[in-house]
């Protein structure tokens, strides 16, 4: 299956804007650059991951990348996910789903059913639900702590001067707390908040640094990024209708 896959401020000038790419390709050719990126600043450790951000992608799309040998995928949603995945997880058991998007309390035994990781934890009381969830069904998964690192109002993720104590209860709580994420702020040059998450991470003595989308992945790669999540130079830009 072809489709306009439309890349922004991608710096891969072999891959012509405009031009009809499959997502197998997409895939590929977003691998590449952030392969060569890491080599060329010399990211010593190991090269990052590739989240393929399935959200709102059709089904057909999806499948494609899995029949190419792609295994992770992020979701923001635990009702969609369910839905999509649920049939595919059984036929591609090997996949990885991580969770991306924010998380209300009562849908924590989903999540935690669903998902092979959590990267959007931002309160206590989620914390708290997510580790009663993961010993009631004896599944310890990875989590991050999300970073609200613009302090956006209506965005998700801990501010950061309420990061340390939320970090100290996810560790008394017993969560494998393995990292930081964050969005970004739409306008905001991404690499000030790719610094802060860094930053943050080395101060908690956290590894994994989940940052960077369609529009900076070259960057965040370049900044040492250990996840990074990418839905439309991937898939295509997403029909919200
Ligand atoms: C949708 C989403 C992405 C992917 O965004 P693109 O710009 O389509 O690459 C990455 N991270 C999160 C948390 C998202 O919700």
């Amino acid at each position: 299956m072809r489709f306009l896959a439309h890349r922004k401020q991608s710096q891969n000038g072999a891959v012509k804007k405009g031009q009809p790419m499959s997502v197998s390709d997409n895939i590929e050719s977003i691998s590449q650059e952030i392969k060569r990126m890491c080599d060329h600043v010399g990211v010593a450790e190991a090269r990052p991951r590739l989240i393929a951000v399935s959200k709102v992608q059709p089904k057909e799309r999806v499948v494609t990348a899995l029949e190419a040998g792609h295994r992770e995928f992020g979701e923001n949603r635990v009702q969609e996910a369910e839905e999509r995945w649920t049939d595919l997880k059984a036929d591609y058991p090997d996949v990885r789903l991580s969770l991306i998007g924010s998380l209300q309390t009562n849908k924590a035994a989903k999540a935690v059913e669903l998902f092979d990781e959590i990267q959007s934890v931002d309160r206590a009381k989620l914390a708290r639900a997510l580790a009663k969830e993961m010993d009631k069904q004896g599944k310890p998964l990875p989590v991050y702590l999300q970073v609200n690192t613009g302090a956006e109002e209506q965005k998700g993720g801990v501010l950061a001067s309420e990061l340390e104590a939320l970090h100290q209860e996810c560790l008394s709580l017993g969560l494998n707390v393995v990292g930081l994420m964050c969005i970004p702020p739409a306008g905001d040059d991404p690499s000030l908040h790719f610094a802060l998450l860094k930053k943050f991470a080395k101060n908690l003595g956290l590894e994994k640094l989940s940052m960077g989308m369609s529009g900076d992945y070259a960057l965040a790669a370049a900044m040492g990024a250990t996840d990074i999540r990418v839905g439309t130079a991937i898939f295509g830009e997403r029909d919200y209708r």
